[in-house]
């Protein structure tokens, strides 16, 4: 009698889990159907945003009212802080591109080391010029700083008191009235990069900077938007409030600016140039006092306090 009743249990709990299992297939087939169609649906509005943005067709121009491929206030002149020879067009070439070529703007770049790290200084140093050359930045335009106390070296912390120096000293000699340069992330995490977001923004708490003088982060984005070229271009449609997005032909400039980097072009910088999302597009932030005093209350290390220039 026990025996036939563990049978029929046995057999209940094996119809149970038979059930549970189709129903668990059946519900993952809907739940890959949807996401399937959901990023097929978001290709084609991106490629149709994409098409509109860079068309001359009439019916066209109505839409193209609606969307912009350059939202930026006007500046008359802009200063960009980089880390390395090559930042410049890694991350920053299509605000680099839409920036040298609008009217009444100078543009100027202030590179905070020559690349040092695998001892090419010299030769990094002469990619920098081809490089911004081929961008549209004038030469006696760009600025090169070689000191021992910034070096190009990941695992040196750059003194936040220095950087600051250099960049308040460039922003006033050349009456600057727009900063751009790297987020808190500084989009690779890389030290020297987010030293010098560190630094604008001591700068911004110590209120220093001229009055007029805006500051602008480029947006540090998850890997999957970083790597997904033209595709990111609703995600910047909807989460940012500035960017630069730039045609195929426009961003032929840029790849081109990449390969003057001829010590830098590994195998892996091929991919970068053809799928990274900052050769086509880069979003920027406006940062201001209470931002800035918003995310140093999370940084434990506030250095406005025994900050002396
Ligand atoms: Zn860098």
């Amino acid at each position: 009698m026990i025996n036939i009743l563990n049978s029929s249990n046995t057999q209940t709990n094996l119809i149970y889990l038979r059930s549970a299992y189709s129903t668990f297939v059946s519900n993952s087939i809907d739940t890959l159907e949807h996401i399937f169609y959901f990023l097929l649906v978001y290709l084609i509005v991106c490629l149709t945003l994409y098409k509109i943005l860079f068309t001359t067709r009439p019916y066209h121009l109505i839409l193209k009212k609606l969307v912009k491929h350059v939202k930026f206030p006007k500046h008359n002149r802009i200063l960009l802080v980089i880390s390395h020879p090559d930042d410049e067009c890694m991350f920053f070439g299509p605000t680099i591109l839409t920036l040298t070529s609008r009217e009444n703007c100078e543009f100027y770049i202030l590179c905070l080391s020559n690349g040092n790290f695998e001892k090419q200084g010299k030769k990094r140093r002469n990619e920098l010029w081809e490089s911004c050359t081929a961008l549209g930045i004038s030469e006696s335009n760009i600025i090169l700083i070689n000191a021992t106390l910034l070096p190009d070296d990941p695992n040196i912390e750059w003194k936040v008191e220095a950087v600051a120096k250099l960049i308040l000293n460039t922003v006033e000699s050349l009456d600057i009235d727009g900063i751009i340069t790297f987020d808190r992330d500084g989009i690779s995490q890389h030290p020297n990069h987010c030293a010098i977001y560190y630094a604008t923004a001591s700068l911004c708490l110590a209120n220093l900077l001229p009055k007029d003088c805006k500051i602008y982060t480029l947006d540090s984005i998850n890997v999957i938007r970083k790597y997904i070229s033209v595709f990111d271009l609703l995600c910047t449609f909807l989460l940012s409030t500035n960017w630069f997005i730039l045609s195929w032909q426009s961003g032929s400039i840029v790849r081109s600016a990449m390969k003057k980097h001829k010590s830098q072009m590994k195998w892996f910088r091929w991919l970068y140039i053809y799928f990274s999302r900052y050769m086509y597009i880069n979003s920027l932030r406006e940062i201001n006092l209470s931002d800035v005093e918003l995310e140093m209350q999370l940084q434990d290390s506030l250095l406005i306090n025994s900050f002396k220039l």
